[in-house]
């Protein structure tokens, strides 16, 4: 295989794509991988062996610590093309530095911005014809890092490995997201994990969710685990409504994830000269203003759906169906937005767009 040295990143390319195996009018998410993917080791307090190589298996002892302990966080954002087939990232900075405050709370070592990005950049690079040009498509990248001490006393690992692996794929809600929220089960508390990407997030959740979907709905709404009523997320998204012309959505804090295309809307709606509040809202709130016909708009926000609109909400045995998603106009406006800056059609005015 071919081999090159760059200053820090040792590069081992394929000998043959898997490119043209690819039906890119056809692509599920997070099914293909890209013919590459970056692996960095942490041993002896340093990271060490930053190197890009062919995507596939990797070998793990069975005491690998992550996979009893769930010393295991990840993160998830998106590529782009622009009309001049230039590769764009959206606001990649900002998974940098979260991914950080979650190594920070899961004991884990925090990972260099040189080992991060450089990473990131030349693995997206190399792959840059793996970035989808059909509408709504993109390249998903998943960085991840992992405990990967063999040993099975519980304990912070002393050695880690980062990984980057990338995904292309097509839109991933093709139509309005039916919700129930759910008032048993809960995500997260306070003093809690919930504002961290860590896999044991997302495995306790799969089991209320499955519930949720045995009876029709798409997805959960999380409530707070001290009263049952304030809503906190749906599914991997965070939640926006639109009552009487004012965004409002639920105040960062431990049991809520602080989503970038989150900060991403609110900060369009704010240049807009939009009302926004970052508040607690209850289901009861909710309810009133469906009744009062107050309640406008409903969506989730997040790298993977961007804008997913809300088409009914599921609450003690009933169903409230929300106006007519063609009539929303905020949610249609911002995601449009975000469409035409991340492909490079609209003025990026906040320097969100980082070009690879
Ligand atoms: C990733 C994630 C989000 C959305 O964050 P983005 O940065 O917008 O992708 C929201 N909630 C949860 C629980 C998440 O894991």
């Amino acid at each position: 295989m071919p081999t090159t040295q760059s200053s820090l990143i040792k590069t081992k390319k394929v000998t043959q794509s898997r490119i043209s195996e690819i039906d890119f009018n056809n692509l599920n998410f997070g099914k293909v991988f890209s013919d590459h993917m970056f692996i960095a080791d942490y041993k002896n307090g340093e990271w060490v062996d930053a190197e890009i190589m062919p995507y596939g298996q990797v070998q793990m002892s069975p005491a690998t610590s992550a996979l009893h302990y769930g010393q295991s966080i990840f993160e998830g954002m998106k590529a782009y093309k622009n009309d001049k087939g230039e590769v764009l990232l959206f606001r990649p900075f900002e998974n940098y530095k979260r991914i950080n405050i979650s190594a920070d709370r899961m004991a884990m070592p925090t990972i260099p911005q040189a080992i991060f990005m450089e990473g990131l950049k030349q693995l997206v690079k190399l792959d840059s014809q793996w970035v989808p040009t059909t509408e709504g498509a993109s390249l998903y990248i998943r960085p991840f890092l992992v405990g990967t001490d063999e040993y099975i006393g519980v304990k912070p690992s002393d050695e880690y490995r980062f990984y980057i692996i990338t995904a292309p794929g097509g839109a991933y809600y093709t139509e309005p997201v039916k919700v129930l929220v759910e008032t048993n089960f809960i995500r997260a508390v306070e003093g809690g994990v919930g504002f961290v990407k860590a896999s044991g997030n997302y495995g306790r959740s799969l089991y209320p969710t499955r519930l949720a979907q045995q009876r029709g709905y798409h997805q959960i709404v999380w409530t707070d685990a001290r009263n049952h009523r304030y809503l906190e997320e749906s599914g991997t998204m965070n939640l926006m409504f639109v009552i009487d012309d004012v965004l409002i959505t639920p105040p960062l804090g431990d049991t809520i994830l602080a989503g970038i295309t989150r900060d991403s809307v609110l900060t369009l709606a704010r240049d807009w000269h939009m009302k926004v509040q970052e508040r607690k809202i209850s289901i009861d709130e909710v309810i009133d203003a469906h009744n009062r016909e107050t309640l406008q708009e409903a969506f989730g926000t997040g790298t993977a759906a961007t804008i997913a609109h809300i088409s009914l909400i599921g609450f003690e045995g009933k169903d409230y169906q929300l106006p007519p998603v063609e009539n929303r106009i905020f949610s249609h406006r911002v995601s449009k937005e975000l469409d035409n800056i991340r492909t490079g059609k609209a003025e990026d005015k906040h320097n969100w767009m980082y070009k690879i």
